[in-house]
């Protein structure tokens, strides 16, 4: 259990949900940081009172600090904001950025040696070796936020080495079954209503194409040390499965649990002990049949297009998140269509040499490439 955190991505779906994790646990919150919404963030530091707050969009920097002018709240911003509310006095970083803005901060977090509770899965998709390999190194703990991933976590404690294959669930999204043809008409405000889950609009978006679970296929092999062949993904429409894990000896540990993300915020923050949480709890007896399907990788090219990826290595990953975060901010801004975001995804990968071993410069400035070519409105080469 942790007593203090700082919160990156504060105003976000899963940033919210932590705060108010921690106000019910007890824990003191130290910084804050938000991209550009000045209101909220204005609200959640009078309520939280932390001492330091950062906020992404410099132009929106000078409106926070005539908001907050009466209160002694240091404020930062741009990137130098966000890494400085990822290294002041803490215990454990939550990492709620959408997006890969937050590979620095997170760095800079493991460096600190603080806790991450890890939210922003695109850090380790774009870097995960790297990552990985500085919390190695300075024995900083990273707990799983991802209700997959903290399911697998949860299945796994004290028996990592007996692990023979990750069972990576996943709902299949509004438009399982949908064909390409289907889905050329989605529009925006269709794929941001998932069935189950309630979240921000980019991963909405990244569950219905499935790249989200193409990112988690990523974000598991790095963060449990696995290869492409030892993940499985399964789909599993009630997202009452979280995710399993398959044994040396054939025996399947599973967690199961009300698909809310407050519960693996909830287990992020008092790992490794329980404490009771406010959530509805699963009725056995009212449960409908669970489900569970191959995933038809010709009606996901997001999902087939992460899993070639993966096994490419080097810096096709970050290319793959980056040119996918620039697509569906062009569809969610009604300027593309919903097939053209795999479309964009899978040219910015091909046009991108392999680099095997890339450093973080390497893989920032693929990154930024990838982001400046899929993000254009009308494609040039
Ligand atoms: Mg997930």
């Amino acid at each position: 259990m942790i007593h203090s955190i700082s919160v990156l991505g504060s105003t976000g779906s899963i940033g919210r949900q932590s705060l108010a994790a921690a106000e019910r646990l007890g824990i003191r919150v130290t910084a804050l940081a938000a991209r550009r919404d000045v209101g909220l963030l204005e609200e959640q530091i009078r309520r939280v009172r932390p001492a330091y707050a950062a906020i992404y969009d410099p132009k929106a920097a000078a409106a926070l600090r005539i908001a907050v002018g009466d209160l002694d709240v240091e404020i930062g911003e741009g990137m130098e904001g966000l890494r400085r509310a990822a290294t002041v006095d803490c215990e454990a970083v939550v990492t709620a950025v959408s997006g890969s803005v937050g590979l620095r901060p997170t760095l800079d977090a493991i460096a600190a040696g603080k806790r991450i509770c890890l939210a922003n899965k695109e850090t380790l998709v774009c870097a995960g070796t790297i990552v990985m390999k500085a919390a190695a190194e300075k024995g900083a703990q990273i707990v799983p936020v991802d209700s997959e991933h903290s399911a697998i976590f949860q299945c796994l404690e004290g028996r990592r080495e007996q692990l023979h294959k990750i069972l990576l669930t996943g709902s299949g999204g509004p438009f399982r079954g949908w064909t390409r043809a289907e889905t050329a008409a989605v529009t925006p405000e269709q794929a941001v209503r998932h069935p189950n889950w309630n979240m921000g609009a980019k991963i909405s978006v990244d569950s219905a194409t499935m790249m989200n679970k193409g990112l988690e296929f990523i974000e598991a092999m790095h963060l449990f040390g696995v290869t492409p062949d030892d993940i499985q993904v399964v789909i599993h429409p009630q997202s009452v499965i979280h995710s399993m894990v398959e044994l040396v000896d054939g025996t399947v540990l599973a967690q199961l649990a009300v698909p809310d993300m407050g519960l693996p915020i909830q287990y992020a923050m008092t790992w490794s002990e329980r404490t009771v949480s406010p959530y509805e709890r699963l009725d056995f007896w009212r449960m409908r049949d669970l489900t569970f399907e191959e995933p038809d990788l010709e009606k996901t090219p997001c999902l087939a297009l992460a899993m070639d990826c993966a096994r490419r290595g080097g810096v096709a990953p970050a290319v793959m998140s980056a040119a996918n975060e620039a697509a569906v901010a062009l569809f969610l801004a009604g300027r593309i269509g919903y097939n053209d975001i795999y479309d964009r995804v899978a040219a910015a990968v091909a046009r991108t040499p392999a680099a095997a071993d890339p450093t973080l410069e390497d893989i920032l400035a693929a990154d930024a490439e990838a982001r400046r070519w899929a993000g254009q409105t009308i494609i040039s080469p």
